[in-house]
């Protein structure tokens, strides 16, 4: 009796285990199907390099520029701003 108990724990286990495989491998050809999210940008504030899909997307004078963070966006705005 114990024995089958066991036995249906570790099928359990093993269930989810698979199921957790299933999963991890289903968010990398999800994220691999994505194309561009990868491609590297340059923060044109502090000369950064960014992956566009952690980026900051910023439309400044009907362009598109990518920061690194909130701050250097911000940054480029008042700069541009100034500048005109
Ligand atoms: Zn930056």
């Amino acid at each position: 009796m114990y024995r089958l108990i066991i036995i249906l724990v570790l099928l359990i286990i093993l269930f989810y285990m698979i199921r957790r495989a299933v999963q991890d491998w289903r968010l990398k050809h999800a994220s691999g199907a994505l194309p561009g999210k990868d491609v590297m940008v340059q923060d044109p504030v502090c000369k950064v390099y960014i992956p566009v899909g952690a980026a900051v997307i910023e439309h400044v004078g009907g362009q598109r520029y990518y920061f690194c963070s909130e701050e250097c966006a911000r940054a480029f705005e008042q700069e541009s701003s100034r500048a005109r």
